[in-house]
C-alpha cells in the first residue's frame, strides 16, 4: 500500500478469513459434504499464501506453490490429487479469484489453456513420455504454459487461421504469428494453433505443444489492466516441431480446439465467479463499517439495496457455474458414455455463463466501487484491482459479442423445429 488512508479498524475486517466466512454463508449451502470440505481445504492453502503474496511482483512465482497442492488445474486427475472434475476446477478458479485475480488468470492460461491439451491427447491415444513430462512440469507449476489460437488478423474470426504448418521429415513446421499470448513472455511451452492449408483450416489444423527453445520469439504487450501478468505477441519464423510433440494432426486439431473452448469457457466462469463475489463481499464489510451522516453507510437505501440487487445475481450465477458443471461431471466428463444431448447443452451453457458472468464481474465492481466512495479506487483495498482484472475477463475466451453470437446461432435453429 503505498498511502494507508483507509480507517485501521475497517482495514483490519477486509480480511481473507472475512470474506471466505461471507462467501461460505452464501454458497455453501449448495454444496455437499465433498464440496464443502475440498473448499475448506482450498481456503486454508488461500489463508496461508495470502500473507507471502507481493503484490509488486509478478506472479509466477506463485504457481510452485499451487502445483504443490495439485492446484495448477483441477479437471483431470494428476497425480493422487483429489477430488477432480469441472464443480471441483470451478471451486478452485473461485477461490484463487478470492485470493489473487491476476494469478488466477495467469494459471487458467497455463493450467487449463495449456495443460488441458495434455489430458486430452492421452485421452485419444497418444503415446510415449514426451507429452507427459510436459504436463508434469506445467501441473508441477515449474514449468509455464499458454495458448496460441488468436492471431494479429484473425481474432474471434480464429477458425480461419493464418498460421501455416508445413510437413517436414521428422516434424512440422510452423510459421505465423499469435497475439494476446497470455503467459506468453514467460512461458516454457506453447500450445499452438496452425493449419496446413487456409482454405480448409477445419479439415488441417494442427494442434502441437512448441517448446520456447524450437525457436518462439515473444514481445511482450503493454496491458495497464493486469501488470502482473504477461501476455505476448508471439512470433513462430520457421519453427520446427519434432514429430512427438504433435498433439493432434491433420485436422484433428480443430476438433480438439472446440473440445478445448467448453471447458476453458466453465472454467472462466470460475474465475468470474470468485471475482464478482470478491468485489461484492469487500463491498458488504466496507459499507458495514463505514460511516457517514451518523450512520452505517450501508443503511442508506441507495448503498444497500443496489448490494441486494448484485447479491441476488451473484447468486444466480454461482447456481448457474455449479450447476453447469455438474451436468458436464455426471454426463460427459465422468459418464463411460457421453450423453450427446448433455454435451451439446453444456457446449451452449458455456457460451451463456461465460458471457453473463463475465460481464457481471464487471457490472459488480464498477457498482461497488461507486457504492463503496473514494477508498475503492485506491489501492488500500482490493476492490479496484479486482475492477481491472474484470476487463480482461470479459475478453479472454472469446469477447461478449462472439458468446452471443454462438447463442443466437441456436436460436435460428428452432425454425426446424417449428
Ligand atoms: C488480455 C487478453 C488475454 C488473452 N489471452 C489469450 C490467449 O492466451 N490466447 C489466445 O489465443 N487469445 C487470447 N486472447 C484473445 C481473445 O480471445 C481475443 O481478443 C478475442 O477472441 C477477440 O478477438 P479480437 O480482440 O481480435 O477482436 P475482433 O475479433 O477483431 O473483434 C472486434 C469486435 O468485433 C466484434 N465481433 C467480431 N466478430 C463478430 C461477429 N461475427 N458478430 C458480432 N460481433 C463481432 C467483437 O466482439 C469485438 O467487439 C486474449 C485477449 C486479451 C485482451
Amino acid at each position: 500500500m503505498k498511502e494507508k488512508i483507509i480507517d485501521d479498524k475497517i482495514h483490519e475486517k477486509m480480511s481473507l478469513d472475512n470474506v471466505f466466512k461471507i462467501f461460505n454463508d452464501n454458497v455453501f449451502s449448495m454444496l455437499n459434504d465433498e464440496e464443502r470440505q475440498y473448499c475448506k481445504e482450498l481456503q486454508e492453502f488461500c489463508l496461508e499464501l495470502h500473507p507471502r503474496i507481493d503484490k509488486s511482483k509478478d506472479v509466477y512465482e506463485l504457481f510452485p506453490e499451487l502445483g504443490k497442492h495439485g492446484y495448477m488445474q483441477r479437471i483431470n486427475k494428476w497425480k493422487d490429487f483429489t477430488p477432480y472434475g469441472m464443480k471441483k476446477e470451478i471451486l478452485l478458479g473461485t477461490h484463487l479469484s478470492l485470493l489473487d485475480p491476476q494469478l488466477e488468470l495467469a494459471r487458467l492460461a497455463s493450467g487449463i489453456l495449456c495443460g488441458n491439451p495434455t489430458f486430452h491427447y492421452y485421452k485419444y491415444g497418444g503415446k510415449g513420455e514426451t507429452i507427459q513430462k510436459v504436463q508434469d512440469e506445467l501441473m508441477s507449476g515449474k514449468k509455464i504454459g499458454c495458448i496460441g489460437i488468436t492471431e494479429p488478423p484473425r481474432g474471434s474470426d480464429a477458425v480461419n487461421m493464418t498460421t501455416i504448418c508445413t510437413k517436414v521429415d521428422d516434424g512440422i513446421l510452423y510459421n505465423g504469428e499469435k497475439v494476446f499470448t497470455t503467459n506468453g513472455p514467460k512461458a516454457h511451452y506453447f500450445c499452438t494453433y496452425g493449419v496446413y492449408d487456409t482454405n480448409h483450416p477445419r479439415e488441417t489444423m494442427v494442434q502441437a505443444m512448441i517448446k520456447r527453445e524450437f525457436g518462439v520469439r515473444t514481445e511482450r504487450l503493454k496491458i495497464n489492466s493486469v501488470p502482473r501478468v504477461h501476455i505476448a505477441h508471439t512470433i513462430l519464423k520457421d519453427v520446427k516441431v519434432p514429430q512427438e510433440y504433435v498433439l493432434a494432426d491433420g485436422g484433428e486439431g480443430y476438433v480438439r480446439l472446440f473440445e478445448g473452448l467448453v471447458p476453458e469457457r466453465l472454467g472462466i466462469m470460475g474465475s468470474g465467479i470468485g471475482i464478482a463475489w470478491a468485489g461484492l463481499i469487500y463491498g458488504i464489510i466496507y459499507t458495514n463499517l463505514r460511516k457517514q451522516f451518523g450512520q452505517e453507510v450501508i443503511k442508506f437505501e441507495g448503498v444497500g439495496f443496489g448490494l441486494a440487487d448484485l447479491l441476488s445475481k451473484c447468486t444466480a450465477a454461482t447456481s448457474l457455474a455449479l450447476q453447469a458443471a455438474t451436468i458436464y461431471d455426471d454426463k460427459v466428463l465422468f459418464s463411460e458414455k457421453p450423453n450427446k444431448e448433455a454435451e451439446k447443452w453444456v457446449a451452449a451453457v458455456s457460451s451463456q455463463g461465460k458471457y453473463f458472468v463475465s460481464k457481471l464481474t464487471h457490472e459488480v465492481c464498477y457498482e461497488v466501487q461507486q457504492h463503496m466512495g473514494g477508498v475503492s479506487v485506491t489501492d488500500n483495498t482490493p476492490v479496484d484491482e479486482l475492477m481491472d482484472t474484470s476487463k480482461i475477463e470479459e475478453v479472454i475466451g472469446g469477447a461478449r459479442n462472439i458468446q452471443l453470437f454462438i447463442i443466437q446461432n441456436l436460436l435460428r435453429k428452432y425454425k426446424n423445429l417449428l
